[in-house]
């Protein structure tokens, strides 16, 4: 039966092995069907001017509600996603359902605000990526300058060439980029330098000890000197208290992204807080 030879298929390993591959091969699978299942939603969280406290963008973040497993955090089903090569049709789906919501946003109220959407890596090795989005916002009557999409470096950028040719396709379109996630984990000066970002993107746990470790907020501080120098704009995301603020505040950081501000939200939830309340003043 198959599921002795589901059995056997790990009998190699020890038990702990065992549930660990068992329970990828279930994420396997339930990433298979989720799109057709919509058991996707989207969550927005918002992104502030430092200096003035105004709203400028907001993130899409994916949320999967699965019939099995419940809700599994994107931590636990993008790397899968990305090694099966289900993130390029889930990545599709996320930029269409996204770019849908903004538009709304854009044309009720918030016309300056700025739609930023996570790419994975293994989406920009596909030469035609740039080509669907085109299309894509073509589609939706949606202003290029609106968008942002942010890349995290990786080792999963195996042609650097590729991804940077796609990503110059991109800017020609009039879309923005930003490096997420820099100063851990594989970010070099190398993409920084190389690639046309317009925003570079601290990552959280670079911010989260900012006010007790000096070696943390002189990283911090140089990286929003350097990228200064290269002309572009530096966003702290997991800004949690106001002590972090201030300092990124004395640091030259251009904008500030955190629980501290508004955590991920529904899109109604978004519109309530952030079109219902201009309304009632206007
Ligand atoms: P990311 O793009 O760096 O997104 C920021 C993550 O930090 C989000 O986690 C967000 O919920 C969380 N966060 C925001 N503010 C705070 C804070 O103040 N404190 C703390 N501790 N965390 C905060 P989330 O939603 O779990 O997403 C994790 C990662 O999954 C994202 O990191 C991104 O790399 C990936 N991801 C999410 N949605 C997508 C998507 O649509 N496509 C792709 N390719 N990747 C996605
Ligand atoms: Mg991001
Ligand atoms: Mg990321
Ligand atoms: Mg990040």
């Amino acid at each position: 039966s198959s599921k002795k030879e589901g059995r056997d298929r790990y009998g190699k390993f020890q038990p702990q092995q065992r549930m660990a591959a068992e329970q990828t091969n279930i994420l396997i699978n339930g990433l298979k069907s989720a799109l057709e299942k919509d058991e996707f939603t989207l969550h927005y969280q918002s992104q502030f001017e430092l200096r003035t406290g105004r709203l400028i963008g907001v993130e899409a973040l994916l949320r999967w509600h699965s019939a099995e497993l419940g809700p599994v955090p994107p931590g636990n089903f993008i790397p899968i996603a990305e090694e099966t090569g289900a993130i390029i049709p889930i990545g599709e789906w996320v930029l269409r359902s996204a770019i849908e919501q903004g538009k709304r946003w854009i044309q009720s109220g918030l016309p300056e605000l700025l739609l930023s959407v996570n790419v994975s890596p293994r989406q920009l090795q596909d030469r035609q990526f740039a080509g669907l989005l085109a299309v894509m916002l073509m589609e939706q009557d949606f202003p290029a300058g609106n968008l942002c999409l942010e890349i995290t470096e990786s080792y999963a950028i195996e042609d650097m060439e590729q991804s940077l040719q796609v990503c110059r396709e991109i800017v020609g379109l009039g879309v923005k980029l930003a490096l997420d996630d820099f100063g851990i984990g594989y970010s070099s000066l190398g993409m920084l330098s190389r690639f046309p970002f317009r925003t570079v993107k601290i990552d959280k746990s670079l911010i989260r000890d900012i006010d007790s470790n000096p070696y943390d907020a002189d990283v911090v501080q140089t990286i929003v000197k350097l990228s200064g120098n290269k002309g572009m704009e530096v966003l702290a995301e997991g800004v949690e208290t106001e002590w972090q603020m201030e300092l990124l505040r004395r640091f030259g950081c251009h904008s500030v992204q955190g629980y501290l501000l508004g955590r991920p939200v529904p899109a109604a939830e978004f519109g309530k807080a952030h079109l219902l309340g201009r309304g009632e003043r206007e």
